[in-house]
């Protein structure tokens, strides 16, 4: 027996109709980039392992434990990207910093060696934006004000944003000394990770997921206690721009983010229920150093990274993937093999106007029965139903399969109602007898151009027979 193959420990397959939420999210995200002046930046997967060593820091879970990382035959080290973030400031000094600022965004996977649970993955999504060469605090406003729109074009409710500042080169190091001397004063209880990182980078105590830390640096000092006037200002400017577009936030005193690179502004959408210790649905903040580390000239920029799977997780709690999937507009159902090849016709050209037809291709010489089975399992709205008799008498026998109502027309029937006068159908549509005159069908046809156009297809191809 041949090997089975299983998807890598931490990696997964993002089948339909998931994969329908991944796209749903995408599209929303790409119309909202559109109409904020965002554009689309397209990375590489791989970069070398310094760029995320340098922008991330050494000194973080992500450099230190999470990497994926690969040797080429060179023997140099290079990393998939663990976020992106890093790889679009690269890019940026590389391609587009003569050109000044530059609102970008991306939709790609980053990977992560992490303990594989739900809402987190080794391989997982993210929809990131950054403006880079934007001092803020108005940019900051606009990139929450975007994820604020973008949660209530997905009727997203239950996320609550926090907000915090971490100040900046010349404020920092008040604030660093005073945590270092707090934490150091409960040095003993700290986890062991904690302990190093106290001397090395104490801020990333404040992100330790161990619940003693937390316990800890609940009480310790906030950075906005030791914030410059102008990163003070900075702040208090942003809070109002949010709270004038009605904004909802929450001052989080201790949030501080996992990364280096973070300056002034940072910021978490955080699911009340629904992902457990995972719950953070988008992060984001300043980072008005991180160009000039990596090579640029001083640019202030600002960006955020949203999980795709944190974010689907709660979309599937409200949506089922069954309402997703959207049967075939029509599907054609045959008698013989002469019905077999008529319908072989009309379906690509169906499909050619923009209709999702459907029939079953494989098999000419299937029951009605059995074709009508596939129809309603494919949850097709209509059936078109093409056999002997509707070739010999030029007839179009129609099935709305949602209702069971049915309508035969003739050739002159058919020819007034596929003249597209809306009018004159509806006119036709009360005729006495007329299955469809109900009003329910006739938001149904108006909505569904697919039937107006199979109207005029149908008689096409039926005038094509009689030649
Ligand atoms: P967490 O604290 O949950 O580990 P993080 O601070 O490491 O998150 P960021 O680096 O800020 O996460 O990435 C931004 C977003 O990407 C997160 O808010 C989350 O939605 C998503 N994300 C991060 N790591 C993973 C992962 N391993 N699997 C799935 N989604 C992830
Ligand atoms: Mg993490």
């Amino acid at each position: 027996m041949s090997k089975k193959y299983q998807v890598v420990k931490g990696f997964r397959d993002i089948l339909p109709p998931e994969s329908k939420l991944f796209w749903l999210c995408e599209k929303l995200a790409r119309e909202i980039f559109a109409r904020f002046g965002y554009q689309e930046i397209l990375l590489p997967t791989l970069e070398s392992y310094e760029l995320f060593a340098r922008s991330i820091g050494t000194d973080t879970d992500i450099v230190e434990k999470e990497m994926f990382i690969v040797q080429d035959k060179k023997g140099q080290n290079l990393a998939l990207r663990p976020e992106a973030t890093a790889g679009v400031v690269r890019a940026y000094i590389d391609g587009l910093s003569n050109q000044g600022p530059a609102k970008l965004f991306y939709f790609g996977p980053m990977f992560r060696y992490e303990r594989p649970q739900k809402g987190r993955y080794r391989q997982f999504w993210q929809i990131g934006a950054e403006a880079i060469g934007y001092p803020g605090p108005g940019t900051d406003a606009e990139l929450i004000i975007l994820l604020d729109e973008y949660f209530k074009d997905l009727s997203l409710k239950e996320l609550d944003l926090r907000l915090n500042s971490l100040g900046c080169k010349q404020c920092r190091p008040a604030y660093r000394e005073s945590l270092v001397s707090y934490l150091k004063a409960n040095q003993a209880s700290l986890c062991e990770d904690c302990q190093r990182r106290l001397n090395l980078n104490p801020l990333r105590v404040l992100d330790c997921k161990n619940e003693t830390c937390k316990a800890i640096t609940k009480n310790a000092p906030s950075p906005s206690e030791f914030l410059c006037p102008e990163c003070s200002s900075h702040f208090d400017r942003l809070r109002n721009l949010l709270s004038s577009q009605k904004v909802s936030f929450q001052v989080d005193a201790q949030l501080v983010r996992g990364l280096d690179y973070y300056t002034r502004t940072v910021f978490e959408f955080q699911a009340r229920t629904g992902l457990g210790s995972q719950n953070a649905v988008v992060g984001g903040g300043r980072y008005d150093d991180l160009v000039e580390e990596l090579g640029g000239s001083p640019t202030p920029a600002i960006g955020f990274a949203l999980g795709v799977e944190r974010l689907t997780l709660l979309l599937q709690e409200k949506i089922h993937e069954q309402d997703l999937i959207s049967g075939p507009d029509l599907f054609l159902i045959f008698a013989g093999e002469k019905a077999y090849q008529f319908a072989f016709k009309l379906l690509f050209r169906l499909r050619a106007i923009g209709i999702y037809a459907e029939m079953i291709l494989d098999e000419p010489s299937r029951s009605l029965r059995s074709q009508f089975k596939v129809a309603d399992k494919v949850k097709a709205k209509a059936g078109v139903i093409i056999g002997e008799d509707e070739l010999q008498n030029q007839m179009l026998n129609l099935k709305v399969l949602e209702t069971g109502k049915e309508m035969k027309l003739d050739m002159e029937s058919l020819k007034k109602m596929s003249g597209i006068d809306w009018e004159e159908m509806k006119s036709h549509l009360s005729t006495p007898g007329f299955a469809f005159a109900s009003p329910e069908y006739e938001q149904t046809l108006a909505q569904n151009q697919a039937l107006f156009k199979l109207l005029k297809i149908y008689l096409i191809q039926m005038e094509e027979q009689e030649e």
